[in-house]
């Protein structure tokens, strides 16, 4: 079941979205090396608290903290931990809020201190492909058309899109109907309708598309412990160009001034 949202709730997902994308600048001005994850899953949880909202994350199917912070093979899921950053880590930090009983979700992967090259292209294609796929997120396109626009940058770029993980809509929960690929044929799937709400976050691995869920029960990582790298943003459809709902505006202000 699809939930076309009203203005006055793209209003509401938009405030929630937003604090998202600050939640995530506040996050980007502490990522150094040395800094543990549960620290930064800290700073963000007590913005989010601060700022009238609850995580979004937090006991979600039972998760047990306010960001997914996911570390080089790592790609998704990632539970904060004792874990010390280190130069040339690339970080997947995703954070879910809720406000006023709507969600908001964004991912950003970070790097820490100087990054390999070759991690760094990593990192900007899937980056661009997310823009790619929001591109063609359009009324009357279908489904298929946004996951065709990302594997078509990324695989052309020698990556591959993890499979088993996609977006998804959002609205007063978390994971809401359509499910977003990150793969897929052009004019095939789920017509994307003026008010739809939905998460896009290319998955974009190094190596091998293939994953494993780690021991813990959370952690996603790559199955050839090769680098991955996650970039999310939740839009909604309309007619002509999405509006992106959340930002990283706020997190490039800080990554521009460090
Ligand atoms: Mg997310
Ligand atoms: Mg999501």
């Amino acid at each position: 079941m699809i939930y076309l949202k009203t203005p006055e709730e793209i209003a509401l997902l938009r405030a929630s979205n937003q604090l998202v994308g600050k939640t995530l600048a506040e996050v980007a001005k502490h990522i150094r090396v040395g800094v543990t994850t549960l620290e930064l899953d800290k700073i963000a949880e007590d913005f989010i608290r601060s700022n009238g909202a609850v995580p979004g994350f937090l006991g979600y199917g039972g998760f047990p903290n306010t960001l997914c912070v996911s570390v080089n093979d790592q790609v998704v899921h990632g539970i904060p931990s004792n874990y010390a950053l280190k130069e040339g880590d690339i970080v997947s930090v995703d954070c879910g809020t809720v406000l006023n009983g709507y969600y908001g979700d964004s991912a950003y992967t970070f790097c820490v201190g100087e990054v390999d090259e070759k991690v760094k292209k990593l990192l900007k294609i899937t980056k661009e492909s997310l823009s790619l796929g929001i591109d063609s997120a359009q009324h009357g396109n279908r489904i298929g058309d946004i996951g065709y626009a990302i594997q078509k940058h990324c695989q052309a770029a020698g990556f591959s899109v993890v499979r088993k993980l996609v977006g998804h809509g959002v609205g007063r929960n978390l994971h809401e109907d359509p499910e977003v690929p990150n793969f897929g044929k052009r004019g095939q799937g789920v017509l994307l309708k003026e008010g739809m709400v939905i998460a896009i976050e290319p998955m974009i691995n190094m190596g091998n598309r293939d994953v494993v869920q780690e021991k813990d029960g959370w952690t996603i990582r790559t199955i050839d412990r090769k680098p991955s790298a996650h970039f999310e943003h939740t839009i909604a459809i309309r007619k002509g160009k999405a509006e992106i709902l959340s930002t990283f505006d706020y997190i490039e202000e800080v990554l521009n001034n460090k």
